[in-house]
């Protein structure tokens, strides 16, 4: 393998980062709001060590190298002056750049149809309705109940200023740092993307099977728990006379299944597969495909390999189906369930 050539171009800090996510099985990490911190999940302790702009950095640089792909997630307003991303929004008056700007609801009370402004239902805490005193939210700093309900509806809604009495339809929208104080619009905002990053498969040269391990074992005990005799890591001898490898083997009445697990879903597994599933004679070929790619399982499907995917959380009920089917086959319909069991 050429690979320690690339390995070593990753730095001490890269490295700990993709083997925090390796060793706790996840593929990909994705940013979360923690107060006033961007978090990457399994990644949080990591970031306590170093800080979050040092983290994204080495999220930009594993993905520059190849280990990580970007994936479009969310995206966060900072303040211009000190980074925070304790951020709240204002609206103000376009005419003279005042917050203080009232918004006016025209709001229909559909049981009795009377119309008129949100003041008009606003009775001291409660929404109620000015003609026939059904009182319609206990709140009257939320309607959303009430809309909900079916019993407002918003007709159209404005905004005055209080400053210098203007109406208009769309205020301006000011955001204001909570932590420095400065105030600034959407023009001087740090608008910062924040992605998900997925492992790509040049980490599996840091850790070899490791995905594949793991979902095997799930499969194994899955299967041993429903009677089968399973063998992981199997040699098969073929028609061939070759001993053909599988990641794992089931059997049970007289009936069997070869498995194998594509880590990160290359056509190349399900080829590899079907080339050994012409030499050795089995009931049922399942190829879990832990990357979820989007064409195995279409490619799997005239071959009668059942490609499942395994991102999903259910994949081993669906395997447990598909064995289910097999053992009430008869022995001469092999692989024709798998018309009925297999995925889309
Ligand atoms: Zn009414
Ligand atoms: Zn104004
Ligand atoms: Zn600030």
């Amino acid at each position: 393998l050429s690979s320690t050539k690339t390995e070593s171009r990753l730095n001490q800090m890269e490295e700990k980062l993709l083997n925090t996510l390796i060793d706790k099985g996840l593929r990909e990490t994705k940013p979360r709001r923690r107060d006033t911190m961007i978090l990457y999940t399994g990644l949080e302790e990591l970031t306590d060590q170093i800080n979050e702009v040092e983290m994204r950095k080495l999220l930009r640089s594993l993905t520059a190298k190849g280990y990580m792909a970007e994936k479009n997630y969310d995206s966060a307003i900072l303040c211009p002056n000190c980074a925070s991303l304790k951020v709240y929004s204002k609206y103000s008056c376009p005419n003279c750049q005042s917050n203080y700007v009232s918004k006016v609801q025209l709001l229909e009370h559909i049981t009795c149809g009377y119309m008129g402004s949100n003041a008009e239902f606003e009775k001291e805490d409660v929404l109620a309705c000015p003609k026939c005193r059904t009182v319609i939210a206990e709140t009257k700093e939320s309607n959303v109940g009430a809309l909900e309900s079916g019993n407002i509806r918003i007709i159209g809604s404005s905004f005055v200023c209080d400053k210098c009495g203007s109406k208009f339809e769309k205020p301006l929208t000011t955001h204001f740092c909570d932590k420095c104080g400065s105030s600034f619009t959407y023009k001087e905002a740090v608008y910062l993307k924040l992605p998900a990053y997925e492992l790509t498969e040049k980490v599996e040269a840091l850790a070899p099977k490791r995905y594949v391990t793991e979902t095997l074992r799930r499969v194994e005990n899955a299967l041993t728990a429903k009677g089968f005799k399973v063998e992981l890591d199997a040699r098969v001898k073929g028609k061939s006379g070759v001993e053909q490898r599988f990641d794992l083997t089931a059997s049970k009445d007289q009936k069997l299944m070869l498995l194998d697990a594509s880590a990160w879903g290359n056509q190349g597994d399900l080829i590899s597969l079907l080339g050994k599933k012409t030499d050795v004679d089995a009931n049922l070929i399942v190829l879990i495909d832990l990357y979820g790619s989007p064409n195995l399982a279409s490619l799997g499907k005239p071959y009668k390999i059942a490609v499942i995917d395994g991102r999903d959380e259910k994949y081993i009920g669906v395997l447990s189906n598909l064995v289910d089917e097999m053992l009430k086959e008869e022995p001469e319909k092999r692989t024709s369930h798998l018309k009925r069991w297999l995925p889309r």
